[in-house]
């Protein structure tokens, strides 16, 4: 089959998929409408952004025309706080004009419409990434566990019986639950089977229970459930096991570079990829791949052998020598899969080498795998391997990239150093692991509480920057305090022995420096200003001085 009939096949089953794509869309939208959060904002985004991709590609004008206003709109609420009840309606006619173009001719369904209407929009409180559903008859034991992962940034729901959380279950799923397994309302046997339910449809189900036998466990093992653990729970724990579990199923999107002289190549493979989930930047000219990567870092890069100016192999070569991308994959395209080729390919640095027969299955299959490994090499060479977060190097860097950015476009970042109090006394009393946990428990509640575009990093031992984007002082100063409020609240227990653990920090915008080591030298100051003030406090320069 040639590209052409390829492309014309794809485009046959793009437009197929499409009004069922579209119905997915607004029921995401729906949810994120009852329910404002980042997590859900992004995913909108997201699918947004791929159906522009998509509809770009098969020419689709009209859906385009919408899709290109929803991106938009959506794009400008990423970093925004909560939106007006204005934009929202603007968002609701955009999402029904896109739902209506899909049905031309067709009255559009009243359901959607419906619905729509039932959910008038109350903005959120705060901004959760992950809703955790408690199902525990003995209301202290609920409550205090409630409690404990609040002050980690989740957002928690507790029910007392299992037939009052199906009711909300059923509206709007949990993205996690923890279970007890003896509930005045549903046999062992009945909340396993609904366990099961649960984790095939993508809720994690964790069991709670005062029972940690052989024959109970293994019931739990047969519903697939994902956690047990024995009352009482470890909260630090219970924390760690839920910040693996849900950032298990909540991959975050590949990247590609696709470079292939011929357009139509690279609208066939950007396309196919976008397909799959894959955010694609697709370029037809070598030239372009520089620049391109000052704004979009690819887990994976696909160069196209032969081209006129440039081949694929000397463009590999090149990217090789950039020190980001030196272990980043690379694959090669060319229709000429012989031996000598798939040597000279490797010998140059290069992953493999791709036919442009490959079947699109087996082409998509391969792309993501290498593209899965090298996210994980970029994102593990980067991270402090305690507590996940950007290493000393990266946050650095990351700050002086924000910093530079807010004084060219006249926005505001702010970057914290955090430091722990008296950590060498919680090390002394509770011992190095002791004083571990509590650094993974900080670093976790700093996950949650952030937005997904702000930065987080392990600067030293028990020291942390973070780094807040285009966030106005006031509201920089009233999160960043409510972190050190939740910190200083939440109980951690060693031996049998509670304790807790305050923080002390450093605040800084870029309006107070002229250069970004003044910002750095500032926050420490501030910091050292809040150690002596007698800590578990936040310092920063008041408005308009220093
Ligand atoms: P201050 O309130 O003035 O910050 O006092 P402090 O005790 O927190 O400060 P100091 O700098 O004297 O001690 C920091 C301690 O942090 C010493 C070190 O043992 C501990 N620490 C550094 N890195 C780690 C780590 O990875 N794990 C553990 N458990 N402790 C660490
Ligand atoms: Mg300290
Ligand atoms: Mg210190």
């Amino acid at each position: 089959m040639s590209f052409e009939d390829s492309l014309e096949q794809l485009k046959r089953q793009f437009l197929h998929a499409l009004p069922d794509k579209k119905k997915q869309i607004i029921t995401l939208w729906i949810s994120l409408r009852k329910n404002w959060n980042a997590h859900m904002l992004s995913a909108v985004y997201r699918e947004v952004h791929n159906l522009k991709g998509s509809s770009e590609t098969f020419g689709l004008s009209d859906t385009k025309h919408i899709v290109d206003k929803l991106e938009l709109q959506l794009k400008g609420l990423l970093n925004a706080p909560d939106p007006e009840l204005h934009t929202i309606k603007e968002l609701d006619t955009l999402f029904h004009q896109l739902l209506q173009n899909n049905m031309r001719g067709q009255p559009s369904p009243p359901v959607v419409e419906a619905q729509m209407q039932q959910s008038p929009y109350k903005p959120a409180k705060a901004r959760h990434d992950h809703h955790i559903a408690i199902i525990e008859d003995d209301g202290n034991v609920g409550a205090m566990i409630t409690k404990q992962l609040r002050e980690f940034g989740f957002s928690v729901q507790h029910f007392l019986n299992f037939t009052s959380f199906l009711v909300v279950q059923n509206e709007t799923p949990f993205d996690l639950i923890l279970l007890d397994l003896i509930l005045p309302d549903w046999t062992e046997e009945a909340l396993f089977e609904a366990a099961t339910e649960f984790e095939k449809n993508n809720t994690r189900v964790f069991v709670l229970s005062s029972r940690g036998d052989f024959d109970m466990r293994l019931l739990a093992i047969r519903a697939n459930v994902s956690e047990y653990f024995v009352k009482p729970a470890e909260t630090t724990l219970l924390v760690r096991k839920i910040h693996q579990s849900l950032k298990m199923s909540e991959k975050q999107p590949l990247k590609v570079l696709l470079v292939d002289d011929q357009q139509s190549m690279v609208d066939y493979f950007s396309s196919l990829l976008r397909s799959h989930g894959l955010i694609v930047k697709g370029l037809s000219s070598a030239e372009q791949v520089l620049p391109a990567l000052e704004q979009f870092e690819p887990d994976l890069f696909i160069f196209d052998l032969y081209m006129p100016e440039v081949n694929g192999l000397e463009l590999a070569k090149m990217i090789r020598q950039l020190d980001k991308y030196t272990s980043s994959p690379i694959l090669v395209l060319s229709s000429d899969d012989t031996m000598q080729n798939k040597v000279s390919i490797i010998q140059a640095g290069s992953d493999d080498l791709i036919s442009k027969q490959t079947a699109p299955s087996l082409f998509v299959a391969q792309v993501i795998s290498r593209a899965q490994r090298g996210h994980d090499i970029r994102s593990s060479a980067s991270r402090d391997s305690l507590t996940g977060l950007l290493n000393h190097t990266q946050i650095l860097v990351t700050a002086r990239r924000c910093y530079n950015v807010a004084r060219r476009i006249n926005s505001q970042v702010c970057i914290a150093m955090f430091d722990l109090d008296h950590f060498k006394k919680v090390n002394d009393t509770y011992g190095h692991a002791g004083g571990d946990k509590v650094l993974l428990a900080f670093a976790h509640l700093l996950q949650q509480s952030l937005r997904q575009t702000d930065f987080t990093g392990r600067y030293g031992g028990e020291e942390f920057m973070l780094v807040l984007p285009d966030m106005q002082k006031p509201l920089a100063i009233a999160k960043l305090n409510a972190i050190r409020e939740s910190f200083s609240h939440i109980v951690f227990v060693e031996d049998g022995v509670e304790f807790k653990v305050t923080l002390s920090g450093g605040l800084v915008f870029s309006d107070e420096c002229e250069e970004f080591q003044d910002c750095l030298l500032l926050a420490d100051k501030h910091l050292y200003e809040a150690k002596r003030l007698g800590r578990n406090q936040l310092v920063f320069s008041p408005s308009g001085q220093d």
